[in-house]
């Protein structure tokens, strides 16, 4: 089981597979106000770089499932040389359906919502993984305008115009689902 062999190729040397920045990663993790001992929950950890920065900034723990074998290795790598391997697990496997022993204090999903068919099927998905009072954590592209056509949607590397909302619809579909946004940081812009 492996995701297809071009992306492994293509971000071999990416320890973010997402448009995001170290620093915004540790904004984020600040944000959350992460606490020591808090267990984290990522799926898609990709090459774990998330997981692996805030189990040493802020003591977390916690498990990542990635569906590729090589970032799964670069994650325990990582783990390793950040010193937390002892903190955090990673797990090459399918995330879909993907539900922790125990309850955690933060489940995430950041760029690959996919694995639950959408933002809604993997916020129910990781709810389910949730301690009472946990926060759920979902990185998730957005429209910065509609495109006019399909055409230019494709130019954008969407799949269709369809695959995604502008940002403030996609903050009003978290309240619909029953959830407060509490806070948010932004990634950078994809563009090539
Ligand atoms: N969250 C990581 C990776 C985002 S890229 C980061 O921000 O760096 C999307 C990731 O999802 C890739 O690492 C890919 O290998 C993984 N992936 C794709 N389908 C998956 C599945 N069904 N189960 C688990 N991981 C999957």
């Amino acid at each position: 089981m492996d995701i297809p062999r071009i992306f492994n190729i293509t971000e071999s040397a990416h320890r973010i597979h997402n448009p995001i920045t170290p620093a915004k990663l540790a904004t984020l993790g600040a944000a959350l106000r992460l606490e020591t001992g808090t267990r984290v929950l990522d799926l898609g950890s990709g090459s774990g770089e998330m997981l692996c920065t805030w189990a040493r900034a802020h003591g977390v723990i916690g498990i990542g499932i990635d569906m590729s074998q090589l970032f799964t290795e670069q994650a325990q790598r990582r783990a390793e040389e950040l010193g937390v391997a002892d903190q955090v697990k990673f797990i090459h496997g399918d995330a879909a359906g993907y539900v922790s022993d125990e309850k955690v204090g933060v489940a995430a999903c950041v760029g690959a919502t996919w694995i639950a068919g959408g933002v809604v099927g993997t916020i129910e998905l990781l709810a389910r993984s949730l301690r009472p009072g946990g926060i759920i954590l979902v990185g998730e592209p957005y429209w910065r305008q509609l495109p006019l056509t399909e055409d230019v949607a494709k130019g954008c590397l969407a799949g269709s115009i369809s695959d995604f909302v502008l940002l403030p619809e996609l903050l009003a579909s978290f309240g619909h689902l029953g959830y407060d946004v509490v806070e948010m940081v932004l990634a950078g812009v994809c563009s090539r």
